[in-house]
């Protein structure tokens, strides 16, 4: 069994399919049973035939009969008697597939690149392909593309990165496990958001693991069951249904008002990425969206949006919500956020440094369009805008200046928005939660981003998992954060949400309902699931579970308690 840590819940049985990011290395070795190895190495030439065949007749549907030759051609020349006949004297003389494949792929490419004539070199660039492809499949590696995956199939992959996860088609991807990331990564948002298990973290698993092969991804415990045998995936079906089942059962809260156990209300919202999102979160039952983060517009393209660009998707956002609130946060960039297009240098500590508010403040046009954007989208719906990675006064000043001066602007040109807008801090770094007094009398809102609060005051990567054992909304110093920010919002008559992972925590509930939340924001699979640990407290039963975490001194002893209770 493989351990990494759970992100997304759920269990998911299902074939392997490697992502690879096609490092062909690998060790020669010498070869004792020879004909063995020939078996290996004539299954993967038959295999890269297939591939390539296949490969083929879709390139004839989508291109046509001349690329389609091409390809072809590839199968000619590895069946070529002389090229193969060479590879497998070199087996036969001891060497491993792989070295001998690539031996004398390598006589040909440097023959065929030598001779100066075009329509040969070309034939070089092909021996290249021939010998990746079937190097490739030797080490269980070959390149494949996420949206051809078939159904049942688990993604097992370095790091799983937006840009990736537009090709998962969701019917046929049952488990991503991947090597890098922890809860708050940006791999677990997108597979909860697409209900997909998911295992992260797991070290070495695209060497551990082949192609083909089945495995159990187990998203709520954070393991991975490796080769099952027939009663381990009888034991895993019936929890994948019991689980499903309990996903059931949780609809009974689905249009319920969302009320602790004494009748109080509190507002549950979705937190998105994309305009689309926004239907989600109605069909999750979401009661408006407490942080949209804008910064998924401004990746996957090569240039910025404009400001009708965003304008449409804020716009579009807010009509899908039907006048349910939406809290729009300014572009937060940087840290492990990248956009390739923007040229950011690269930083000693990117964490750190020139990223979210930091660098729209010193973008202003960029910055202004952006408001301009949500200003307009205003007039359409409830809308309000956040700044992340507030750790400054001046910082919300600033930024609300620029607001007020894009509101005249449109005013002077007769565009519509709403005046009133509010402008609210997420506040999500050691500083904001400091200075959280004083934050509170400039804020019309404050939402805790516990993912990035956790981080900087921990002083702990969020995606770095040998200091996962840190890393944790539940560590004393992180709690008291948590409270002082709720304190001092309400100190001043402000609300105050809570848009990080740890608002959808049933262990963490309790303790933001004694706090003092008001609003709690999650991922949309999670929306029936906090409004069912929200109804189970009473005011004064979670005012004596809170009263006792916070007299305790360590993490572990605090986790240890919650999970008595849960
Ligand atoms: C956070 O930091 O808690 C947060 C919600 O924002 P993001 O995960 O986008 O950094
Ligand atoms: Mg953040």
């Amino acid at each position: 069994m493989l351990k990494g840590i759970g992100a997304s819940d759920g269990i998911g049985i299902g074939k392997v399919m490697l992502i690879s990011e096609q490092s062909l290395e690998y060790t020669p070795k010498e070869i004792i049973d020879i004909d063995a190895e020939l078996a290996r190495y004539r299954e993967a030439v038959d295999k890269f035939c297939d591939n390539t065949v296949e490969q083929a007749n879709a390139i004839r549907q989508s291109t046509g009969d001349k690329e389609a030759e091409i390809l072809e051609g590839h199968i000619a020349i590895i069946r070529d008697p002389f090229m193969s006949g060479e590879i497998e004297n070199l087996i036969k003389a001891n060497q491993c597939a792989e070295a001998a494949v690539d031996q004398i792929c390598k006589m040909f490419i440097d023959m065929f690149s030598a001779t100066g004539d075009d329509l040969t070199m070309q034939r070089a660039a092909d021996v290249r392909d021939i010998r990746d492809g079937v190097i490739g499949i030797l080490l269980g590696v070959q390149e494949v593309k996420i949206s051809d995956a078939p159904a049942g199939t688990v993604l097992v992959v370095h790091e799983l990165t937006p840009s990736m996860t537009a090709g998962i088609n969701k019917e046929n991807i049952v488990g991503i496990i991947t090597e890098t990331g922890s809860q708050t990564s940006h791999s677990a948002i997108l597979a909860r958001a697409l209900e997909i298990p998911a295992v992260l973290s797991v070290a070495n698993a695209t060497s551990l693991l082949s192609s083909e092969e089945i495995v159990i991804v187990d998203g709520g415990r954070g393991n991975v069951l490796v080769a099952p045998d027939p009663k381990k995936i009888e034991d895993y079906t019936a929890k994948r249904i019991a689980y499903l089942r309990e996903r059931r059962e949780l609809e009974n809260y689905r249009g319920k008002p969302t009320e602790n156990a004494d009748g109080t209300a509190y507002e549950l919202f979705c937190n998105i990425g994309t305009p689309k999102d926004a239907t989600k979160a109605v069909e999750a039952d979401g009661e408006g969206v407490g942080l949209f983060r804008t910064e998924f517009l401004f990746m996957d393209r090569d240039r910025l949006p404009t400001e009708d660009e965003q304008f449409d998707a804020y716009k579009q956002a807010s009509l899908i919500l039907r006048g349910k609130p939406l809290i729009i946060r300014t572009l937060d960039i940087g840290g492990d956020k990248e956009i390739p297009y923007l040229g950011l240098a690269k930083e000693e500590n990117p964490f750190m440094g020139f990223r979210a508010i930091r660098y729209c403040l010193k973008n202003r046009d960029m910055f202004k369009s952006q408001i301009k954007a949500i200003l307009r989208a205003s007039a359409f719906g409830d809308i309000r805008i956040m700044f992340p990675l507030i750790t400054a006064v001046e910082e919300l000043r600033a930024g609300k200046a620029l607001v007020e001066e894009a509101k005249a602007d449109l005013k002077a040109s007769g565009i519509a928005s709403d005046e009133n807008i509010q402008v609210g801090v997420m506040t999500e770094t050691a500083a904001s939660g400091v200075i959280a007094d004083l934050l509170a009398k400039e804020a019309d809102f404050f939402s805790i981003g516990t993912n990035d609060l956790t981080g900087y005051t921990m002083a702990a990567d969020r995606g770095n998992s040998e200091v996962g054992y840190l890393y944790s909304p539940l560590q004393p110093s992180v709690l008291r954060m948590i409270r002082r920010i709720i304190r001092c919002g309400r100190a001043e008559g402000i609300p105050v949400g809570m848009c990080g992972e740890a608002a959808a925590s049933p262990m963490m509930i309790p303790l933001l309902l004694s706090f003092g939340l008001t609003e709690f924001s999650v991922s949309a699979p999670s929306v029936l699931k906090v409004r069912k640990n929200i109804a189970k407290w009473t005011k004064a039963e979670a005012d004596a579970i809170a009263e006792k975490v916070m007299a305790m001194t360590t993490e572990a002893e605090i986790t240890a308690y919650l999970e008595t209770i849960v």
